[in-house]
């Protein structure tokens, strides 16, 4: 039974594995409640609003709210909106449109962890009144160089012994904007010599003269992410603080924080493996850099790895979330091929894509013994099933005619035996239409071939043969007169290698090939209508998806997908 609160489940789908998925983190949340160490399990997603999110915090916020809604609990979205200096509005209602578009709802629990500044900074004065933090004068270079190293311990600040009531005065005087910049920082009183350098009397507090996107001017000290994450998760009673393995060697500090601290309640931290992904990079600073150096159309590039790019491109959310179902929770880093992300895509939409068909690099063909119409609008409309896996998806009618397109791989002036598709001589069968046979080959001055002069045979309607002949091959087509005109971006990997910048700078990886513009495709006239971003098959082309920039009329497609995995059949064949 779901509370009233709970975390509400992606919309249903057969599609997505049925099984309830089983990891460590499940076994802690399982053994957590067996025991009555929780009551109830809350967990969050706690983004930093500096930049779009991406396939990796997919994983992230499936995880939350998955665990959230698997054992009745709830999951908060919490903007981790400590530095004013890198956040903004638009990745805020970004992130909140991505997090929605997945599937999953926070219902109320929304939070910021700017809302918790004044908490925040009452617990600094708690700290420093314990005598556990202090005010310091080194600058940001001198507090790096008297920490120390992995292998020496750091060195105590000439201001760590200031008493608290000096303390309080200066960081009254910080928080009142009497001092500039870096002129002074808060730290914690914990252990110069720790093995754990995240104890060397890490800064709590830092001066920063800047507008914060929700508190304005009301603050010019902001607390670090190391002093506000732990205790905004006490705040709002996270059972279950999970976070990527970078945050191991922070786990005692944040412990540390919370035993001097008189927080509301006690989270727990677990730490698993980030998700990184072949032929990817996944970091906001490299996606920004991308974005602001030009090298891509925006942080919605369908290209990228970002949620936003895979909406645009076609890619539906339960494929993301049976991405990272299959993909799992543990404790181990690992890459994934980015071909596992794209089998899920696959594998959705070859259940739920309506079949179009589309040419995207046309050969003209005349059916010289079709009947002419007094105008080229004659014809007929013939059946076309819209969904072999899916009866419900009913058919459609699609105009043939004396003229049609044919894609020009199809053709081969001398084609070899394996070649089941079109040749001088040769017969094939046209999708829900007739046999053709090609009479003739017309080219231009320069010997290229421009049209196919053919003959059909109309027993064969709807594409057997009344007298029991077979043919090998069957293509795909769109009539001449009707088709519309269209644009179709053809995408592959953003980066030619599967690990960039393994073996220099990761921007010479980038695949100067990654999107190739076909300017004139035809396209059947149901296509004329396709909704953003839902993906259609083009049959034997792949999956693909009306972009945002399409106009009436003149519709701009994205491939999501092709068809089969072309780029291993390449690296296989060498
Ligand atoms: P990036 O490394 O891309 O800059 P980040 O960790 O700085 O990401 P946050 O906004 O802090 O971004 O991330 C929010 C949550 O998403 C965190 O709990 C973080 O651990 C998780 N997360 C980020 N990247 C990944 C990833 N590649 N795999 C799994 N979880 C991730
Ligand atoms: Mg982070």
């Amino acid at each position: 039974m779901m509370t009233e609160n709970a975390a509400k489940p992606p919309p249903e789908s057969d599609a997505e594995s049925s099984e309830a998925p089983r990891d460590f983190i499940r076994e802690i949340v399982r053994g957590d409640l067996a025991e009555g160490r929780v009551v109830g399990v809350v967990t969050r997603f706690p983004p930093e609003p500096n930049g779009y999110l991406h396939i990796g915090h997919a994983k992230s916020v499936c995880l939350n709210f998955g665990v959230a809604m698997e054992f009745g609990g709830h999951c908060n979205l919490r903007f981790d909106d400590t530095n004013p200096v890198k956040e903004e509005v638009e990745y805020i209602e970004a992130i909140g449109a991505d997090v929605r578009w997945l599937g999953f709802d926070w219902g109320e629990h929304l939070h910021y962890a700017s809302d918790y500044f004044e908490q925040l900074y009452e617990w600094a004065e708690h700290l420093i009144g314990g005598g556990h933090a202090y005010v310091d004068d080194l600058t940001a270079d001198e507090i790096r160089e008297y920490r120390g190293t992995l292998t020496e311990p750091g060195r105590d600040s000439p201001h760590r012994a200031r008493e608290p009531e000096e303390n309080l005065d200066l960081l009254r005087r910080m928080r009142a904007g009497d001092f500039a910049n870096g002129e002074r920082v808060l730290r914690a009183k914990i252990d110069m010599a720790s093995g754990n350098i995240n104890l060397r009397d890490p800064v709590l507090y830092r001066i920063l003269h800047a507008e914060h996107p929700r508190t304005g001017d009301a603050w010019c000290i902001y607390p670090t992410y190391d002093f506000a994450h732990g205790q905004s998760d006490a705040i709002e009673g996270v059972t279950h603080s999970l976070c990527t393995l970078e945050f191991e060697d922070h786990r005692p500090l944040y412990d540390w924080l919370i035993e001097h601290l008189p927080v509301p309640s006690r989270p727990r931290q677990y730490e698993f493996a980030r998700l990184n992904l072949t032929h990817t990079v996944l970091s906001k600073r490299r996606l920004m850099q991308l974005v602001d150096e030009g090298r891509v159309a925006g942080w919605d590039d369908p290209r990228l790895p970002t949620l936003a790019g895979m909406k645009r491109r076609g890619v539906p959310p339960e494929a993301i979330r049976e991405f990272a179902q299959r993909i799992g929770v543990a404790k181990g880093e690992a890459q994934v091929e980015v071909q596992a992300l794209e089998a899920c895509i696959r594998e959705h939409l070859n259940r739920v894509a309506a079949r179009r068909m589309a040419i995207l690099n046309p050969l003209k063909v005349v059916i010289e013994n079709y009947p002419q119409g007094a105008d080229d609008r004659d014809g007929e409309l013939l059946d076309a099933i819209n969904n072999p896996e899916d009866a419900e998806a009913g058919t459609r009618k699609v105009p043939f005619g004396r003229e049609i397109w044919i894609e020009r791989d199809d053709f081969m002036e001398d084609p070899p035996k394996k070649f089941f598709r079109l040749g001088p001589g040769r017969e094939v069968r046209l999708r829900y239409a007739y046999f053709i046979t090609c009479t003739d080959v017309i080219k231009d001055a320069a010997g290229e071939v421009i049209e196919l002069r053919c003959t059909y045979d109309p027993a064969t309607k709807g594409g057997d043969a009344p007298d029991g002949r077979k043919v090998r091959g069957t293509l795909h087509w769109v009539e001449a007169a009707n088709a519309i005109e269209g644009e179709v971006n053809l995408y592959d990997h953003l980066f030619a290698d599967p690990d960039p910048g393994k073996d220099r700078d990761w921007l010479e990886d980038l695949n100067p090939d990654s999107l190739r513009v076909v300017k004139d495709a035809k396209l059947e006239p149901a296509l004329a209508e396709s909704p953003m971003g839902r993906a259609v098959q083009f049959e034997r082309l792949g999956y693909f998806a009306a972009d945002l920039t399409s106009k009436r009329g003149k519709p701009v497609f994205n491939r999501t997908v092709a068809l089969r995995d072309s780029w291993a059949r390449m690296q296989a064949k060498g």
